[in-house]
């Protein structure tokens, strides 16, 4: 069997979680598993974060599974419901769903429904991506506390920079203003707002990134935060080669040897979920020791320099990203955020949870 292969970690799920609780003692936790729980596997981190109190999806369909798997928690939809139809099967599964637009207040208002349901309404604080404008929130709000298809109501925004220099402050500020004194939970915070920002951990909190053990802050390693890596992307080399001075390897010869140089050819390509544009010098681990990238990744295949590391042969175990490489190091080599790299990893990748 070909040999690359993701390992998920319980134990490092349950420890970020704990991380979470420890930082937000006061707040409930709502788990973000949305995109398969970032590439790890919907039931894989499920599991590891069963001590949640409560997950967010995308799908109605993920939300289900979630359900007849016996899971009891709050089961949030991030985007809410797509169609009326869709209502009735939240309704019906106890699933929550957030309100985003007028178009879904319309739609709650005409349904009759087996049974209320518990909505999270989104105010736009300034990502304009999702939500309603603050000038109009108190009004749908009032809206929904008179619809006898709502049972519950939980205030919530999301933050644009909660990652970088310009902070919360503002978008928190407009929230604030708005509900701070209104008798409903609210929820605020993702994974870079519960690192930096106290202030923004209110009822709820909705970690994804940081749960599985990447960094929501560019720049600033996992360790800083204390977590803990949960996939490990493995594979092994298939074959090694030695190019002379001059010599190339690899689609376009991107890397040609200045010196006498031993080449790895690692079991793992984009089709994996491996950037193909990771440079040249993107690290990499051979038996345990840090080494780097060359050449152009290919869909299959991609290289490492093992020249020195003499003992590297044919089923020499690599580490793509885990425990020596963080995901974060990949990702900032190939220009984008660890996020991208976990949720690429490719369904042909077989998945292995481990304790
Ligand atoms: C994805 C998402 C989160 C989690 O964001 P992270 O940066 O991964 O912590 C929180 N809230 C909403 C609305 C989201 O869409």
């Amino acid at each position: 069997m070909r040999p690359i292969q993701a390992t998920v970690s319980q134990h490092a799920l349950a420890h970020n979680l704990n991380v979470v609780k420890q930082l937000s003692p006061n707040s409930k936790v709502m788990s973000v598993v949305k995109a398969n729980g970032y590439g790890h596997g919907l039931f894989n981190v499920a599991h590891g974060l069963h001590a949640a109190d409560g997950f967010a999806v995308l799908g109605l369909n993920e939300a289900i599974d979630l359900r007849e798997a016996g899971f009891t928690q709050t089961i949030l939809l991030l985007e809410g419901v797509f169609d009326a139809r869709e209502l009735n099967i939240a309704a019906s599964y106890h699933v929550d769903v957030v309100v985003h637009c007028q178009l879904q207040i319309d739609m709650l208002q005409q349904a009759s429904l087996i049974a209320p349901l518990h909505v999270h309404l989104k105010m736009n604080t300034g990502m304009n991506r999702l939500g309603l404008m603050p000038e109009v929130y108190l009004q749908a709000l009032n809206a929904l506390k008179g619809c006898v298809n709502v049972s519950g109501i939980t205030l919530m925004t999301h933050f644009a920079t909660a990652d970088e220099a310009l902070g919360v402050e503002k978008p928190l500020a407009i929230f604030n203003s708005l509900v701070k004194h209104l008798p409903y939970a609210k929820s605020v915070a993702n994974s870079a707002s519960i690192l930096r920002y106290p202030e923004t951990h209110l009822d709820w909190v909705r970690p994804g990134i940081m749960l599985y053990g990447a960094t929501p802050v560019s720049g600033t390693p996992i360790e800083y935060f204390n977590l803990k890596p949960v996939m490990q992307l493995t594979s092994q080399l298939i074959a090694t080669q030695i190019l002379a001075v001059g010599e190339s390897v690899g689609y376009g010869q991107r890397f040609t040897a200045t010196q006498p140089t031993r080449i790895g050819i690692v079991a793992c390509g984009y089709a994996d979920g491996y950037p193909r544009h990771a440079p040249n010098s993107t690290p990499i681990a051979v038996n345990g020791k840090l080494t780097h990238s060359v050449g152009r990744v290919s869909m299959d295949m991609m290289f490492c320099d093992i020249t020195s590391i003499p003992d590297a042969t044919i089923g020499s175990p690599v580490e793509l990203w885990g425990n020596i490489v963080a995901v974060d190091a990949v990702a900032e080599a190939s220009g984008t955020v660890g996020y991208e790299l976990l949720c690429a990893v490719a369904p042909r990748v077989p998945m292995k949870v481990v304790d």
